[in-house]
């Protein structure tokens, strides 16, 4: 068996993991790696593959995908969730890659046949992609449709984690992990170094800050991905009984709209289509200007500040150090939201505004935290583990540690490695 590392080698993006089996050859996510003023695909790689298996719609698993067809056909496996989702942050890609003036790495053509040649498969739904091997995804908890992969071959078991998270969040109860033994264990280790603060901690520290400065007058802009985070947020907020109006804004609108399609999907789904209800989704640019005016909390993307509706809002209350701007999710080094955070500096298209605004982090990741991975590699109890989606520090660390607590083969390879392995 080899496995073949294209991206997410020592690195938080692009993930492109070939999986062969000597009978069987699968790719295992197609993503890309945002950067603030490019885009970094993943290492090319020789030959055909037998199919394609996309744990879930992030970009960075799933945003080199259509370009696949391009070159190659091939089947895509996923979850019906994580296509439609897909399909939203595709079709948004080559918007901004125009808006940018790059060439996008695919077009409409691309994007439709990579739909045509996906099928999908519900959790614990298990289906053959060859003679020799039977996939099986089990759920995430990480996004909705988000999967973790068991692939059953001749040559032993092997689980791809994708992206997960085992604690409970308000859209997700939280990664099943109850059939995850393998002999082969490729997981991501993004937080191998941390854990994240308990949830409901963390809700009612966001809460009470988001109460005391609509009190004081002020307006409090939360900047959110897209999928996930935002229907997450909306949630809380509406569930925290704000006496003050909610306004939805950016590609979350869309993406919630898709989400609440898949109730099977989601831990709750009558909370959040309540809470959809509720909010104020905002249509057009003339209500942007007026909801600027009075407090109000103001829910959109984009997460990092890389664009969309959020800098509007920022360049009317940046001077107003009674509103705040709470961020609700990592800022990776060099964004713009990572600037304004840590500088109170806004960066928008190489402007520099200096901001009175109070600014605040508060981490509801949805990814596993130190004791999660270690309790998946305890479940899974495999032979080898293979840990990628980490930053260098942290999959060395992972790698390291988990030798010498369980004496297992380890490996953090980089981008163009190839394992061999021998079960
Ligand atoms: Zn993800
Ligand atoms: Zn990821």
């Amino acid at each position: 068996m080899k496995i073949e590392v294209y991206g997410a080698g020592h690195e938080v993006g692009r993930s492109a993991i070939i999986l062969d089996t000597g009978k069987t050859r699968v790719l295992l996510d197609y993503g890309v790696k945002i950067e603030p003023d490019h885009v970094e695909y993943p290492l090319e790689f020789q030959g055909m593959v037998d199919a394609m298996i996309l744990s879930h719609a992030h970009l960075d698993h799933s945003g080199y995908v259509p370009h696949l067809f391009s070159e190659l056909t091939t089947t895509v496996y996923t979850t019906p969730p994580t296509l439609e989702l897909s399909k939203l942050l595709w079709e948004d890609a080559i918007k901004v890659a125009k808006l940018r003036g790059d060439e996008p790495p695919f077009g409409r053509e691309e994007i439709k046949e990579a739909m045509r040649r996906t099928m999908t498969f519900h959790y614990y739904q298990p289906f053959m992609v060859s003679d020799e091997m039977t996939v099986e995804f089990s759920d995430a908890g990480h996004i909705p449709g988000a999967a973790i992969t068991r692939m059953e071959t001749d040559e032993g078991t092997v689980v791809y984690t994708g992206d997960f998270k085992i604690g409970k969040m308000r859209l997700h109860s939280g990664a099943d992990i109850s059939n995850v033994k393998c002999d082969v264990l490729i997981m991501e280790s993004t937080y191998a170094n941390r854990e994240h603060p308990p949830r409901d901690e963390l809700e009612k520290k966001f809460i009470e800050k988001v109460k005391e400065v609509l009190d004081n007058g002020g307006k409090v802009i939360v900047p959110v991905f897209a999928l996930g985070r935002a229907q997450e947020i909306i949630d809380l907020l509406v569930s925290s009984h704000i006496r003050y109006p909610i306004y939805f804004d950016g590609m979350g609108k869309k993406a919630t709209k898709i989400i609440l399609r898949f109730p099977d999907y989601i831990s709750n789904y009558h909370r959040l289509k309540k809470a959809a209800k509720k909010v104020i989704w905002i249509k057009n640019q003339h209500q942007r200007e007026d909801i600027v005016k009075s407090p109000a909390v103001i829910v959109t993307t984009a997460g990092m500040l890389q664009g969309g509706p959020v800098l509007h809002y920022l360049l009317r209350v940046k001077d107003d150090p009674k509103s705040a701007i709470l961020f609700t999710g990592y800022q990776t080094k060099d964004s713009p939201g990572r600037k304004l955070l840590e500088e109170g500096i806004l960066e928008i298209e190489g402007t520099e505004y200096p901001t009175k605004i109070q600014r605040e982090y508060y981490d509801f990741s949805a990814h596993a935290g130190r004791s999660d991975l270690f309790e998946m590699i305890e479940k899974a109890d495999p032979n080898v583990l293979i840990a990628v989606h980490g930053d260098p520090e942290n999959v060395e660390l992972l790698a390291k540690e988990v030798k010498e607590r369980y004496g297992i083969e380890t490996y953090a390879p980089i981008n163009g490695e190839v394992i061999r392995l021998d079960l």
